[in-house]
């Protein structure tokens, strides 16, 4: 067992964190014109009950958040001994169903006959269809859509989960600067990465993007077979999940010695990162931080390489709202965590990425969670 699996750890939340939780959301339902909430499992289900099924299967589970009354569960009865035992469950109203039974008429019961609800964006189909069928004079909207800032804004124990996941991508980023590149495949610096997130306390690899060369110029090109060669930049871009909150860092480094081009271009892009995160702050518009990152980047005459919005939310998933792009009008506020990742992709040549996560502080500033240098590193 390494150090990092004996860490302690932080506090687990509380049953009174998750009613907390609760309570907030249906607030947030009622202000938004909504008649309640229907969470399924993944992330929203454990974001307001702690709970997880052993497996998601086309047994329906739900929470139904109403904006007023009690918050109520629905689980399959086999299923329940283990609902029970979630963190977050003791307080929380708990019904079954049985196979054999209709469960959307059992589900049907929980809400009322009209109105809007907002459902987790990954519910199954087949369930939102069978509640549909069963309460005609309902409406539904995708939880994103009707309640995007629902878990954006984090609380000082989630930014605690999420600084400690990108401490730990911090160490296998120094670490992975020691190993040899040239000369080995794109898959064989990945798995090394992928150690290094588990020996510094990841439960979960979600990517270990290894660009190298002209596979850096394509930002969705994750792992190949590729034999890293001396002169290439390798664009490093990896996260996962720890004490259940992501991490999600970029650096590129270079195989020895880099050319005047490809340090003009990182500079480019160290500078844009900079110019983002310093336009961070309560009250500007996401939509901001994107432009004042591209603006650096268009003034330098590489505005058509940079090929992506700028960021995204992190929190118990590496992607959610809110997203940094263009468009995006909402509010940014303090505790809300997110990327800063510019880039420049020059086709068949080479790219460039660096990423930060970046909250949102009380006091209004943006501080990164990802504190490797951005200088350019050179590696063997
Ligand atoms: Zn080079
Ligand atoms: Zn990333
Ligand atoms: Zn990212």
């Amino acid at each position: 067992m390494t150090d990092d699996a004996a860490e302690p750890g932080p506090a687990p939340f509380t049953a009174d964190d998750f009613a907390a939780r609760r309570v907030r959301a249906a607030q947030a339902s009622d202000e938004a014109g909504l008649a309640g909430l229907l969470l399924t499992p993944g992330p929203d289900l454990l974001y307001f009950t702690g709970y997880a099924p052993v497996a998601i299967t086309e047994r329906i589970t739900m929470l139904v958040i109403p904006v007023r009354g009690d918050p109520t569960m629905i689980v399959p009865k086999l299923e329940r001994p283990d609902a029970e035992n979630a963190s977050g469950v003791a307080g929380l109203q708990l019904v079954d169903w049985s196979d054999g039974s209709d469960p959307y008429e059992a589900t049907a019961r929980l809400l009322a006959g009209t109105g809007r609800y907002a459902i987790s964006d990954s519910g199954w189909a087949m369930h939102l269809l069978g509640l549909q069928g069963r309460l005609p004079e309902t409406s539904y909207v995708s939880l994103t859509g009707g309640l995007p800032m629902l878990r954006a804004v984090k609380d000082a124990a989630e930014v605690e989960r999420l600084a400690a996941a990108a401490a730990a991508a911090d160490r296998a980023y120094e670490q992975i600067l020691g190993v040899r590149f040239a000369g080995r495949r794109e898959t064989e610096v990945a798995a090394d990465l992928a150690a290094l997130l588990r020996e510094f306390g990841h439960s979960q690899v979600d990517f270990t993007v290894v660009g190298s060369g002209p596979n850096g110029a394509n930002p969705h090109h994750e792992i190949g077979e590729r034999v890293i060669e001396n002169g290439d930049m390798v664009v490093l871009d990896f996260g996962g999940l720890k004490y259940g909150y992501g991490s999600d860092t970029t650096r590129t480094v270079h195989v020895g010695e880099p050319t005047d081009e490809e340090r003009e271009v990182h500079d480019l892009v160290v500078r844009a990162q900079q110019a983002g995160f310093e336009a961070v702050q309560p009250g500007i518009q996401c939509q901001d931080v994107d432009r004042a990152a591209r603006a650096v980047i268009t003034d330098a005459g590489y505005g058509e390489f940079f090929i992506h919005r700028v960021g995204h939310g992190i929190g118990m998933t590496t992607h959610e709202p809110p997203y940094m792009v263009e468009g995006e009008t909402l509010p940014v506020r303090p505790g809300m965590c997110f990327s800063i990742e510019p880039g420049v992709y020059l086709p068949g040549r080479f790219g460039v990425r660096i990423e930060d996560i970046v909250t949102v502080t009380a006091d209004g500033v943006g501080r990164r969670l990802n504190e490797t240098p951005h200088v350019m590193r050179t590696v063997s």
